[in-house]
């Protein structure tokens, strides 16, 4: 019996039209029956100074941008010979982009709302320009499939939080049963979007950067996937980012657990939240690069055959550390209660906490000092410190918290390098710990080759 399989292709894989036409080429290679697409490599990127230009400065300027992201897409419809009706779905998204730019800028406010609606777009034209080259590759290879373009928020169901929304996945898979139930017949290669959805009252969300891969795995869950496929620039999650490290090798198999560690504590390859859906469901995850369709690439899966006490290592840059600190914590209960339930109700996530008799530290990414009354709510608790530009490295693997020796290891490999807090003992899959900002890449360089390069 086939398979299905969901396919997600990154902004890279949607650089051109070759890129696009190599994609289309693994889709149909894998046999997917259903692919969403990030924006072009840049566009949303783009899209978010399309909407801060158009609100701050002069028309002019923004419509200098709106022509640069246009003329892009009209490349790319250009090389794949866009067919009339897809060509006068790209243009009616250029007009959108235009009149929700003249929005924005005559009312010189552009809200998280609006810049969802603006950076949707990205998604949208790479979809319709990827539809053609699935289309022109099916073809090309006597394939008896069809390929369909369609609105991923007709089924992607999200709350309101613009700008990082929600999806709700008991609506998702209702709304999918409605809407992709032929795929179980195996003849169409739906061709979507990831990173976008709509709230109930049919506003356009976003799910944060680099979503489309969550996206992916919502949608593969809502539909009872056999496999989802993660396709990017780089041939499957590595020891570590091989921009810094250019020794990190591939990694054939890793556990869920293992990678979803990885991919919360900074490494880019997988949004923090694509494994949640995946584990939900127990569907396999495949991560390889369009560019290279032969390299290996990465299972990520429930269980593996091999379980090595260090499988990699990650980095997760502006932190800020805080500290609280109160006498009043001195053998007394409710403290910690109190301070976790500000950043809960403002919606704040830690990431690594310590704690003394009368203070506790927590990690957290460095836009939360931009929220000035959840600083000031704090404080009325406890003393507030701040400590700014900082890295938390993670050693990612098993068994980590039961191994004598190694933190010693750790620290020697890096003992001329202040450590500023640890975070070891809550979980046998990760090691973390913070070090100055500037400091970070060496750290990791060293003990990749400590401990991967060997
Ligand atoms: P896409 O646009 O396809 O989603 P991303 O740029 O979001 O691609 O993710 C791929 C990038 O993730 C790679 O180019 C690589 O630099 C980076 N990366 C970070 N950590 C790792 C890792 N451990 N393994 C592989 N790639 C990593
Ligand atoms: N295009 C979106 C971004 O650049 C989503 C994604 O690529 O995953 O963040
Ligand atoms: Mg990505």
């Amino acid at each position: 019996m086939a398979q299905l399989i969901v396919s997600k292709f990154g902004g890279t894989s949607m650089g051109d039209a070759e890129c696009m036409i190599r994609s289309a080429e693994v889709a149909l290679r894998q046999g997917s029956s259903m692919v969403l697409v990030s924006a072009t490599s840049g566009t949303t990127n783009e899209l978010i100074s399309l909407g801060k230009t158009a609100e701050t400065k002069s028309w002019e300027e923004a419509e200098q941008i709106l022509s640069k992201i246009q003329s892009r897409h009209e490349t790319i419809a250009a090389h794949l010979e866009l067919s009339a009706a897809r060509m006068t779905a790209l243009k009616a998204l250029f007009d959108e982009m235009a009149s929700l730019t003249k929005g924005v800028h005559l009312l010189k406010d552009c809200s998280v709302k609006a810049l969802d609606a603006i950076m949707s777009l990205g998604e949208r034209m790479s979809s319709v320009l990827f539809t053609e080259a699935m289309i022109k590759v099916l073809q090309k290879n006597g394939s008896a499939k069809s390929a369909k373009w369609f609105d991923v928020r007709d089924v992607l169901r999200t709350d309101d939080a613009f700008g990082k929304a929600k999806p709700i996945t008991s609506e998702v898979e209702k709304l999918c049963k409605v809407h992709l139930g032929f795929l179980q017949d195996f003849k169409t290669v739906v061709c979507t979007q990831g990173y976008i959805g709509r709230t109930e009252e049919g506003m356009t969300t976003t799910l944060g950067r680099g979503g489309s891969d969550y996206s992916a795995a919502i949608v593969a869950e809502a539909v009872n996937a056999d496999v989802l496929e993660i396709w990017t620039d780089v041939a499957g999650i590595a020891t570590t980012d091989p921009r810094i490290c250019p020794k990190a090798k591939p990694i054939d198999e890793i556990s869920f657990k293992e990678a979803s560690e990885l991919a919360t504590f900074g490494a880019k390859v997988l949004h923090p939240a694509t494994l949640l859906p995946a584990i939900r469901k127990n569907i396999p995850v495949f991560v390889g690069s369009s560019f290279d369709m032969e390299a290996r690439g990465t299972w990520v899966r429930k269980e593996v055959e091999q379980y090595p006490l260090i499988r990699a290592m990650a980095m997760r840059k502006k932190q800020v550390l805080v500290t609280f600190s109160t006498p009043e914590m001195l053998h007394t209960h409710g403290f910690l209660f109190q301070i976790f339930k500000l950043f809960n109700d403002y919606k704040v996530s830690i990431d690594a906490i310590t704690t003394s008799e009368i203070s506790v530290s927590v990690t957290l990414d460095d836009s939360t000092l931009l929220n000035k009354k959840l600083l000031a709510d704090l404080s009325l608790f406890a003393d507030v410190q701040v400590e700014e530009s900082l890295t938390l490295i993670s050693l990612i693997g098993n068994n980590i918290n039961h191994t004598p020796g190694l933190a010693k290891q750790i620290f020697e490999t890096i003992s001329d390098i202040n450590v500023r807090m640890i975070c070891l003992g809550a979980s046998k899959h990760n090691f973390c710990f913070l070090v100055n900002e500037d400091q970070s890449t060496e750290a990791i360089q060293r003990l990749h080759k400590k401990f991967v390069e060997m």
